[in-house]
């Protein structure tokens, strides 16, 4: 790779389009004061990516564009582009040229193109740091700047080396990492900050909603016991109500089938009443019996009346009969008299009465007249009282007769009447006893009915209705009657705890689930740029850690070289350059402290984390004593800066360097030594010199002369040293 080419237009003296070719090797720039020289090297400069325009000579962007002269306006914009040679591929594009243009208008435009795509002033500066080329440092070294090693500071010699190593793409890394992880950093302790701000308040509604989540759990499990408990009761109740109805149903039936046969029976026992034996039936009643007894009475009293007047006619009686014939007579008497005492029968007594009579009469004979009528007034008397007797004997058997008739009849009616009412009674007895069942049954059903209507009550209670209980219970088959008040004091406890719970507030649920999704948000934010901090604290780590091992691997080489062309320049001496150990602030990855690390502190594991010191130059000149580089003359510190150039350049040679009048402060015997060693260094590194010296310029392969014209502008002269031919 080699520098191929500069076009200027309109940049700072260049007005007009100006086109310097560049050889490999060694180009010289040359002129009188004031021509315009550096103005090429601040073109280069620019283009390499410089941001600040102090850094090329300008108080602000408009001082690159051409202000005009008198002769010649001024123009509205600078531009310069810069090709390279890039058949090597050093660059890393697939290009054989690379043009890199910048152009700036009045207006404040600016634009940077690689082969004409608009690109990022970033993509150059990185494009051009992964080549080890930077608008600082020692790829360019501007006029005045020759003791730039010297007067660096450290940490910018540091710099410096690791352009010329290569590393400073990685810094340029680094120190990307670094910005986004202070970003990050930043960002993730906002975003910390929003989490703990947030959490508390989460917290709170959480605690608050957490009831209600639990709520829907808690109806879930109640539903399932109700549907269970209500749906295996309900089950069962309606089954027990559905088997009264039959039984009923046959129990009226047989109510119904009972009362006909009753009412049969009574009828049966209504015709028997019917057929009660009257009073009449018996024959007269029972006054009638005792009248006739009584009137018996009287005249069974007349006829021992009219018997005793009679025994007394014959006892008084005159009779022709013999005492011996009177005697038999008053036996004969006296057994018929015993005779007729046993009977009752009337007509038989009046017929032994009659008989009786006949014997006396027999014995007795007439007696006389009188006693003889008497005897037949009172055998008269005697037989209407007998014949009275008689009648009223007859009537009162008869009477007796139709009694017992009459009281036969009725025992056999009792009878029968007794029998149908007996079965009267045992009818009566069966429908009570059927009605009883019925009773019962009924009383059974209406305590299940009260115990429906009870169920019933519950499940209103519940705020459900009784057709969702329907089909519950054929999964539970076996529900047992300890199953079902384990149930009920589980239903009990769910709806204490719900109570508990109170109403659902849908406000807070809802604020509750914004915060939540809001923390969750957040936390994979922190956790997202919590991982981006880690992930570039490694990359730092790696980046350092990188830097670290080539810069203290090529600094050996470097001193060694350092030292070399030190002492080729000052006859002797002793050169080193030397990393700062410094006391250097780390940045912990937990919380953000600082923690003091001292680099001899620093263990293998975290060394690379230091951000490293920078490089110290440690200088023994022959018979001098060095107390700092201030003592330096302004020669001896361009020496020292050239002698660390080349130094830096035969370790890592880059691929081009602009050294503007870096040869101004030295010596003849330098002034050659510095020409020859350019020379040599030109095999590698092509350069270009700006220089008044005729050493240098003879070191040089191609000479461009810049002279100033006379409306103001600079122009380039192509120089073979004597030739010179004018450059459009
Ligand atoms: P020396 O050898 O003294 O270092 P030089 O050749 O390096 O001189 P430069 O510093 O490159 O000279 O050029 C300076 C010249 O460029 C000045 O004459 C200055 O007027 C001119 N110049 C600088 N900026 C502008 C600009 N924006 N417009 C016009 N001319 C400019």
């Amino acid at each position: 790779m080699h520098l191929k080419r500069l076009e200027l237009i309109g940049f700072k003296s260049f007005a007009s389009k100006t086109v310097l070719d560049f050889p490999a090797g060694i180009t010289g720039v040359v002129g009188p004061n004031g021509s315009g020289k550096t103005n090429v090297v601040d073109a280069i400069r620019w283009l390499l990516g410089e941001r600040e325009a102090k850094n090329i000579r300008g108080a602000k962007v408009e001082d690159l564009i051409f202000a005009g002269t008198q002769q010649r306006p001024r123009s509205g914009m600078a531009q310069a582009t810069i090709v390279f040679d890039n058949s090597s591929r050093f660059f890393p594009v697939d290009y054989a040229e690379v043009a890199i243009s910048r152009r700036v208008t009045r207006d404040g435009t600016s634009e940077y193109s690689l082969n004409e795509s608009p690109v990022r002033l970033k993509d150059v500066v990185d494009f051009f740091a992964k080549s080890r080329l930077g608008s600082r440092g020692l790829s360019i070294i501007g006029q005045g700047n020759s003791d730039i090693f010297v007067r660096a500071t450290p940490k910018e010699r540091r710099a410096m080396l690791e352009e010329i190593l290569g590393l400073r793409q990685f810094q340029l890394k680094k120190h990307e990492a670094e910005r986004k992880l202070q970003n990050t950093k930043i960002n993730l302790d906002k975003v910390e900050a929003m989490v703990e701000e947030i959490a508390p308040h989460l917290r709170l509604l959480k605690r608050q909603t957490a009831k209600w989540e639990k709520q829907e759990e808690l109806q879930n499990a109640l539903r399932e016991r109700e549907n269970k408990y209500f749906g295996y009761k309900l089950y069962n109740i309606q089954g027990g109500l559905t088997g009264f109805e039959p039984q009923l149903k046959e129990l009226d039936l047989k109510i119904n089938t009972k009362f006909g046969e009753l009412k049969l029976l009574q009828a049966e026992l209504k015709k028997i009443e019917e057929s009660q034996p009257k009073d009449n039936d018996g024959g007269g009643s029972q006054q009638r019996q005792n009248d006739i007894l009584s009137r018996r009475s009287d005249l069974q009293r007349e006829l021992g009346r009219l018997e005793a007047e009679a025994d007394f006619l014959l006892a008084n009686a005159k009779t022709d009969a013999k005492e011996g014939e009177l005697l038999i007579l008053v036996a004969d008497v006296k057994k018929i008299i015993a005779a007729a005492i046993g009977e009752n029968d009337i007509s038989n007594l009046k017929d032994i009465l009659q008989q009786l009579v006949g014997k006396i009469d027999e014995v007795l004979g007439a007696g006389n007249k009188d006693a003889h009528s008497r005897k037949q007034t009172l055998e008269q008397s005697r037989d209407k009282v007998a014949a009275e007797l008689s009648s009223l004997d007859q009537e009162l058997s008869e009477l007796r007769l139709k009694e017992e008739s009459r009281s036969s009849k009725l025992g056999e009616f009792n009878q029968i009447f007794k029998k149908a009412f007996g079965l009267i009674e045992a009818k009566k007895t069966e429908i009570a006893e059927l009605s009883n069942q019925k009773n019962k049954l009924l009383f059974d059903k209406e305590r299940v009915n009260i115990k429906l209507q009870d169920l019933e009550n519950q499940i209103a209670q519940t705020g459900r209705r009784l057709e969702e209980f329907g089909a519950s219970i054929a999964a539970e088959p076996s529900i047992g009657e300890s199953d079902l008040s384990d149930m009920e004091r589980r239903i009990f406890k769910l709806r204490a705890e719900l109570a508990g719970i109170g109403d659902i507030d849908e406000s807070l649920i809802k604020e509750a689930q914004e915060t939540e999704n809001r923390f969750n948000f957040l936390k994979s934010q922190s956790e997202d740029l919590g991982k981006a901090s880690k992930d570039l604290h490694q990359l730092i780590k790696d980046l350092d850690k990188k830097i670290h091992t080539q810069f203290t691997g090529s600094l050996k080489a470097i001193n060694d070289e350092f030292n070399k062309y030190f002492r080729l320049m000052f006859g002797g001496g002793k050169a080193r350059l030397h990393l700062q150990k410094l006391e250097i602030k780390i940045p912990s990855l937990e919380d953000g402290e600082e923690v003091k690390v001292g680099e001899s502190d620093v263990d293998e594991d975290v060394e690379h984390e230091v951000d490293h010191g920078g490089i110290d130059i440690e200088l023994d000149i022959p018979q001098k004593r060095l107390s700092g580089l201030d003592m330096l003359s302004g020669g001896e510190k361009s020496l020292v800066s050239i002698a660390a150039l080349f130094a830096l350049i035969s370790v890592s040679p880059p691929p081009f360097l602009v050294l503007d009048e870096v040869d101004a402060a030295l010596d003849e015997s330098n002034t050659r030594r510095f020409a020859n060693l350019i020379k040599d260094f030109s095999k590698k590194t092509q350069f270009l010199l700006v220089t008044h010296n005729r050493a240098t310029m003879e070191a040089a392969n191609i000479l461009y002369g810049v002279t100033m014209n006379d409306d103001g502008t600079s122009r380039v002269l192509s120089v073979k040293f004597e030739d010179a031919v004018i450059v459009e």
